[in-house]
């Protein structure tokens, strides 16, 4: 049986495709977006998470912990990072939920039960959701599970950065209902502030644009780092030379990206700033006249 790394199964969510679905997040991103909101989902492996605000300083963790990675400090726990082998007997311990493991291996059927158990809720547009981290990079996984979902009647959606095998994205392709595909910056900034160019993802949303796939373009918005013409110029290419681009979607940035930066001990990110309504509804404006598209936010 095909087994992948989950760091979430997230129930009744709203967010990510059309009615109640219930997303899969796969663990693993070789992207590093400047604005990362999901922090948990760039490691390919699990990792302990430390909610250092909890900690009752019992010292539970330490005794348990083989490596010699935790102490206790000013009355809370401190991690050493350089020890830790995230084997999860700290978190299994702590009456606090202080400390978690963040990710485990679980088979498609693991993951199914869990859908399957929201099926009720999906109505005749809900289903399941398979985002990340990066799809793509558990390509073997995500295809297992959207065959699996598929062949139950379940609507599938992928959400993914494009970047990836094409073979892979065009694999999924007849057992998706729907693609949400990032377009994260202009072709000019793209490397600098995602770590990758856009060559093979243009080229990827291009080959999934001929494979008929229904596709809601996904741009995050962040004052300060992607907005620029360039990269406005490039969704309304991009959404015009796609018949498979059915709607555009600005993602205004959150913060919420930074807390967990700093659970999982990694470098906090700069904090930038959410757009204005007001530009957003500008931007809305001029790429649903150009492109001929619906955009909204
Ligand atoms: S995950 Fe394992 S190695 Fe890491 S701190 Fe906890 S007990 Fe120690
Ligand atoms: S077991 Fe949990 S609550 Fe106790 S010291 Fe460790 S992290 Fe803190």
């Amino acid at each position: 049986m095909t087994s992948g790394c989950v760091f979430n199964i997230q129930r009744f969510s709203t967010d990510d495709g059309a009615g109640i679905r219930t997303c899969v997040f796969l663990k693993g991103c070789p992207l590093r977006c400047a604005w990362c909101h999901n922090a948990e989902g760039l490691s390919f492996s699990p990792e302990i998470a430390c909610y250092e605000r909890n900690c009752i300083g019992c010292g539970a963790c330490v005794l348990a912990c083989e490596q010699n990675a935790l102490s206790i400090e000013n009355g809370r726990v401190a991690i050493d990072r350089t020890k830790c082998i995230s084997c999860g007997k700290c978190a299994q311990v702590c009456p606090t939920e202080t400390l978690l493991k963040i990710g485990k291996n679980m088979t498609v059927d693991e993951v199914m039960h869990t859908v399957r158990r929201d099926r009720i809720f999906y109505g005749d547009n809900g289903g399941m959701t398979i985002t990340g981290g990066e799809p793509l990079a558990q390509a073997k996984f995500a295809l297992s599970l959207a065959k699996a979902a598929k062949k139950e009647g379940i609507s599938v959606a992928v959400e993914t950065s494009g970047h990836g095998k094409t073979e892979d994205l065009l694999a999924l392709a007849p057992f998706c209902d729907l693609f949400l595909f990032d377009c994260k910056a202009s072709s000019n900034d793209h490397k600098k502030l995602t770590g990758v160019s856009d060559k093979v993802i243009v080229k990827n949303l291009n080959a999934l644009g001929e494979t008929g796939a229904s596709v809601i373009l996904r741009c995050p918005m962040i004052e300060g780092a992607n907005i620029n013409d360039g990269f406005v110029q490039k969704i309304i290419k991009l959404s015009m030379a796609t018949a498979a681009i059915k709607k555009i979607q600005l993602m205004p940035y959150h913060a919420t990206g930074l807390d967990k930066s700093a659970i999982l001990g990694k470098t906090q990110q700069r904090r930038y700033v959410t757009p204005s309504e007001e530009s957003l509804l500008r931007l809305v404006k001029e790429i649903e006249l150009k492109s001929g598209k619906h955009c909204f936010f």
